[in-house]
């Protein structure tokens, strides 16, 4: 099994404490994204005056960092009272895990909801609108799972050490989960980072499944980890977060930092899914030791094949006849290549032999992809240099 990552074995410690900072500390000064019209303000003050003015008939609302809350939302990671805002309200009930239900005013209800850690919410805002008295109201349902950073730190060492392994297979996914804690917020992101390793061993098919599986399963379990891990800025969950985003093919703007390996692979596509557009690389993690790569997290083998051949394009010598043509027979072969893999295989196909000048090698790659959505542009652009070229 191949494997990705940045840090040195035997300096675990030291990669806990260059962990990237939190959310948190990177939005002092959150933006705020008026949740009817998009509009953004560098102040609550404005965002509230914006909603007499021009929302003066809209539900009452929460706002995190700036963002508008969904109303069914999971909170992951630790609150300061600044980070809450509450509009067009002026009453807040809160029935706290089922139990009794209790009226607070909005400033109580912004220093109370920092409190939990482990704890759901049903929250009822209410405001009196001024236009005609009308009482509204608006209900949220909130999951607080925030665990622990030491609890977090565990959980990873766990994954590094149960699951980062040469041939993924359902016994380490076993014993990683039986050394899972039991509480619920810390579970919640062990479990998101064994359902990654599921979507491996899916990809895989190293062992043949007890339950009828579908290969296709694999884009599920990446999808809900991702729903979780995307919450924690955190090296293991940045990794496997940028693997994910790899395997499904999401290559939007915005991607937090990631692992050098993936981070490659991502600019790579990046660059041809948004041609000419600026600054959409992503970042990548640093080890401030600068010292010789470990693992973090493991990758299916299509996945570190399309990564090696991303980092030989990214160098001037490019792939060679022989490596093109090892990729191409993924295209061709018996063994199960997900859509989203053959896609990329396809890219990296066209793009190596147009570069040796294979012209008519590259042609059926660029027509292979011609009509998928995020590819089209880039293949039609490829296809009229090829037209423009031969006549
Ligand atoms: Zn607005």
């Amino acid at each position: 099994m191949p494997t990705v990552g940045w840090i040195h074995e035997g300096i675990i410690d030291r990669f806990w404490e260059s962990q990237p900072k939190s959310t948190l500390d990177a939005h002092p000064e959150p933006i705020y994204v008026c949740n009817c019209c998009g509009k953004e303000f560098f102040s609550s003050e404005e965002l509230k005056l914006h909603y007499n003015l021009e929302h003066p008939l809209e539900l009452p609302a929460i706002y995190i960092n700036g963002q508008p809350l969904m109303r069914e939302s999971t909170l992951r990671s630790a609150l300061r009272v600044s980070d809450v805002e509450v509009v067009q309200c002026e009453a807040c009930h809160v029935r706290p895990d089922g139990g009794a239900w209790e009226t607070l005013t909005v400033p109580d209800f912004r220093k109370r909801l920092v409190e939990p850690d482990n704890s759901t919410w049903t929250v009822r805002l209410v405001h009196k609108r001024e236009v005609d008295q009308a009482r509204t109201e608006e209900e949220y349902h909130i999951r607080f799972r925030i665990p622990q950073p030491t609890a977090l730190n565990a959980v990873d060492a766990l994954f590094i050490g149960s699951l980062v392994v040469d041939e993924l297979r359902h016994s380490h996914l076993q014993s990683y989960e039986a050394g899972l804690p039991a509480e619920a917020p810390v579970k919640e992101y062990g479990s998101a980072l064994g359902d990654y390793a599921l979507g491996i061993i899916l990809k895989e098919r190293r062992n043949p499944t007890h339950a009828p599986v579908g290969f296709e399963e694999f884009a599920v379990k990446m999808r809900s980890a991702l729903e979780v891990l995307r919450l924690f800025h955190r090296p293991v969950a940045l990794a496997v977060s940028g693997s994910i985003r790899f395997n499904l093919n999401d290559f939007s703007a915005g991607a937090p930092p990631t692992t050098p390996d993936l981070a490659i692979g991502l600019n790579f596509f990046k660059g041809v899914c948004h041609a000419g557009q600026q600054d959409l690389a992503c970042l990548v993690l640093q080890d401030p030791s600068k010292r010789a790569n470990s693992a973090v997290c493991p990758v299916d083998e299509t996945t570190a094949r399309i990564l090696a051949a991303c980092r030989s394009l990214d160098t001037e010598s490019g792939l060679s006849l022989t490596e093109l043509e090892a990729l191409r027979q993924l295209t061709r072969g018996t063994a199960p290549v997900s859509e989203q893999d053959l896609a990329k295989i396809h890219v990296i196909c066209a793009e190596g032999y147009l570069r040796l000048g294979f012209k008519n090698d590259a042609l059926p790659h660029l027509h292979a992809i011609r009509f998928d959505p995020m590819l089209k542009q880039w293949a039609h652009c490829r296809l009229e240099e090829y037209s423009n070229h031969d006549s």
